[in-house]
């Protein structure tokens, strides 16, 4: 399917691995320009290397913390006019909420609510004007049903979620969309340290409290990073301009309700 956005600039958080960094080789296969952000900078640089020799497009590493506001700045700098902008970068860590202090929660709201948050205010009033814009926020399946060791994840991505139900409405109408992808369960680092961490809490092996999370997914298997990546350039290409204000849930059946 031609996407209609070869041409098209985007900004692409999280992309030196797992989700993030496939929705960025989705994007450029679409003939999308990159910048694409992570903090390590020989990772991101190896990432830029690898989809620009797999695509051809041109593609700008920056290594920065998305969420502080002077990485936003370099990010910007280096693509001042985006058309689309993937707001991604790691989930906050698992824990207990009896152990979690002021800071720990400040942190967690602003790696998963406020420096998306603050993305959007800087770049949507330009793509308004541009009249195109696609924003995707990777969120998480945990704003559908609490995943019980992400207690932070459970709380600050439900605040973005809320304000991104407000602002969609908002810019709808000049061709701006902005859109929620929530992963279920990827094959991908992150998730494999989440594993690591629900065994040691339930004194299983880790093959064990694998094979228990893949259990209780209705497809039987996690998703991989290319499936995550294809609806991600889906979702900001042209025959998804009627889509936006949406929290697409990508799990393989997992979440039991109806809607
Ligand atoms: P991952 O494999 O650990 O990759 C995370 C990427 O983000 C890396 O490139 C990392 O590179 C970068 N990153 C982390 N913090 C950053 C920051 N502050 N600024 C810029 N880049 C940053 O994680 P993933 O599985 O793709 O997960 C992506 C997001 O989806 C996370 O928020 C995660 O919680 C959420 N999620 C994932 C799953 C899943 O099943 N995988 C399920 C639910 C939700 P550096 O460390 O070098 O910065």
């Amino acid at each position: 399917m031609d996407l209609g956005i070869a041409g098209r600039k985007a900004i692409v958080g999280g992309a030196s691995a797992g989700l993030g960094k496939a929705c960025a080789l989705s994007l450029a296969r679409a003939g999308v320009e990159l910048t694409i952000v992570a903090r390590t900078q020989a990772n991101i640089e190896a990432a830029a290397a690898e989809i620009r020799s797999a695509t051809g497009v041109r593609v700008t590493p920056v290594a920065v913390d998305i969420n502080s506001d002077e990485g936003r700045a370099e990010i910007l700098t280096a693509c001042p006019e985006p058309d689309i902008v993937v707001n991604n970068s790691g989930g906050p860590p698992t824990g207990n909420f009896r152990d979690w202090d002021r800071k720990a929660w400040a942190d967690a709201l602003n790696g998963s609510m406020l420096g998306a948050v603050f993305m959007i205010k800087d770049v949507v009033d330009g793509m308004i004007a541009r009249k195109f814009g696609r924003i995707v926020n990777i969120t998480s399946h945990s704003v559908k049903a609490p995943i019980p060791i992400l207690g932070l994840s459970n709380s600050a991505r439900l605040g973005l979620t809320g304000f991104v139900a407000g602002v969609a409405r908002e810019v709808a109408k000049h061709n701006v969309t902005i859109n929620n992808l929530l992963p279920g369960e990827f094959d991908t680092e992150r998730h494999r340290s989440n594993t690591r961490a629900m065994a040691k809490l339930q004194n299983k092996t880790y093959e064990e409290a694998r094979a228990a999370r893949m259990s209780q997914i209705a497809a039987g298997r996690f998703g991989t990073p290319e499936e995550f990546g294809e609806i991600c350039a889906f979702i900001c290409g042209l025959p998804a301009a009627y889509i936006t204000g949406q929290n697409l849930l990508i799990d393989g059946g997992k979440y039991p309700g109806t809607f």
